[in-house]
């Protein structure tokens, strides 16, 4: 039976929820409109990026004459502390920092230090980790350690230097992304992920290639299913390769077997090598929607909240926390209270991505 939105849920009513949903609010965790705990926050530090990924800033759009946020705009470290802190209050466990490009925010490591130091209401650490291109993940790596940050994603989309480059739409060299995974690995980070989005005709000859070269390694390749995000990118569903005909391709060289059910909260199902060498994912957001178990909001660097990846923005919180408004944790309870969104189990029940514009995956950071 799911939850209405409201912000206040009688003892009458939680007398009748599943078990479950009963518990987790026995926690004192924070439940949205359809029984999802907060558990997750994404923050975007900045909108801007490095790289013009065809699926992402594609460059015809994101050019000179864009309007990316002004520095006034984008919220101090000291405001994203402030609302971290509070999501933390409410049940968030793991915050992941993201963009546009992360590592561009001058000084990231003095952010990921004061986030580290949040403790959950039972006195449990945070995990802050990050998504990052890689491109400057090796002179950055040995700093973000040393604030606490333990484990770490790589966006990498193909070894191949001419694939890499016209997907990245930038001139970076994939060795420079690959040096830094390896110094990120060498430093203790566990685990290491690299995330590939795979575009059929374009880098599907990347995949074998690129499980090849992490196997063994400890390092976990995850192949994302190209998704509608934003409205700039051109997606088209004849350009998505369900994982299913990935987990067959790549089960026919090297033998896999299922991890187990998807772990807990987890975007991605997993996959063993038989041979024990190691573990891949797939986040299969166009085929199979994982909405039931989506607990994440997302805060933009210019402090608008999200609930969905492809809702509208729910509230802009960055007037609040630049008037001093003390009970941000109250705004948090509320915005999560009134959360339905499903898009994307909703778009596989019709069989067609929506008609109205999303926000642009580089503001939401994925
Ligand atoms: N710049 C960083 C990076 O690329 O890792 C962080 C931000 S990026 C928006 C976060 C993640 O979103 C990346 O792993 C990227 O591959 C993924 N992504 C972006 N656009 C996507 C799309 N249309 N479909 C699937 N994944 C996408
Ligand atoms: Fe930049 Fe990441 Fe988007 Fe690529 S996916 S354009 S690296 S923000
Ligand atoms: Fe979460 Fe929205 Fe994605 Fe569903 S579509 S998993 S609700 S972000």
């Amino acid at each position: 039976m799911p939850l209405t939105a409201r912000r206040v849920i009688p003892i009458h009513v939680t007398a009748r929820l599943p078990v479950t949903v009963r518990s987790a609010l026995v926690e004192g965790k924070t439940l949205d409109g359809l029984g999802r705990p907060l558990r997750d926050l994404r923050i975007s530090l900045t909108d801007r990026c490095n790289f013009r990924c065809t699926y992402c800033m594609p460059k015809d759009v994101f050019n000179r004459d864009y309007q990316y946020l002004a520095r006034e705009q984008i919220l101090s470290f000291e405001e994203i502390e402030r609302l971290a802190s509070a999501a933390v209050s409410l049940g968030v466990e793991k915050i992941r920092l993201t963009g546009g490009e992360p590592l561009l925010r001058k000084g990231i490591e003095v952010l990921v230090g004061r986030l580290s130091q949040l403790r959950t209401p039972d006195g449990g650490p945070v995990d802050v980790t990050m998504t990052t291109n890689g491109s400057l993940l090796a002179r950055k790596a040995a700093a973000l350690r040393d604030a606490g940050m333990t484990r770490i994603t790589v966006s990498l989309d193909a070894l191949d230097q001419h694939t890499f480059s016209a997907m990245s739409g930038s001139d970076s060299k994939v060795e420079a992304v690959l040096d830094g995974i390896e110094t990120a690995r060498q430093l203790g980070f566990s685990p290491v992920k690299v995330n590939t989005v795979v575009r059929r005709g374009v880098n599907e000859d990347q995949i074998i290639p690129i499980v090849q070269r992490f196997k063994g390694t400890g390092v976990t390749p995850r192949f994302i299913e190209f998704m509608d995000v934003g409205s700039t990118n051109h997606w088209e569903l004849r350009e998505v390769i369900p994982s299913t005909e990935l987990v067959r391709r790549i089960g026919q060289v090297f033998p896999l077997a299922p991890s187990g059910a998807r772990p807990g909260r987890s975007t991605s199902r997993t996959f063993d090598f038989l041979d024990g060498s190691g573990r891949i994912g797939f986040i299969s957001s166009v085929t199979e929607p994982f909405c039931a178990d989506c607990s994440r909001l997302r805060l933009t660097a210019d402090g608008r909240l999200f609930t969905c990846l492809f809702g509208a923005e729910t509230l802009d919180v960055r007037a609040a926390l630049r008037n001093g408004d003390d009970d941000l944790a109250g705004i948090l309870r509320s915005v999560w209270h009134e959360r339905t969104d499903r898009y994307s189990e909703l778009r596989g029940e019709s069989g067609a991505p929506g008609t109205e514009r999303h926000a642009e995956m580089s503001l939401l950071g994925g």
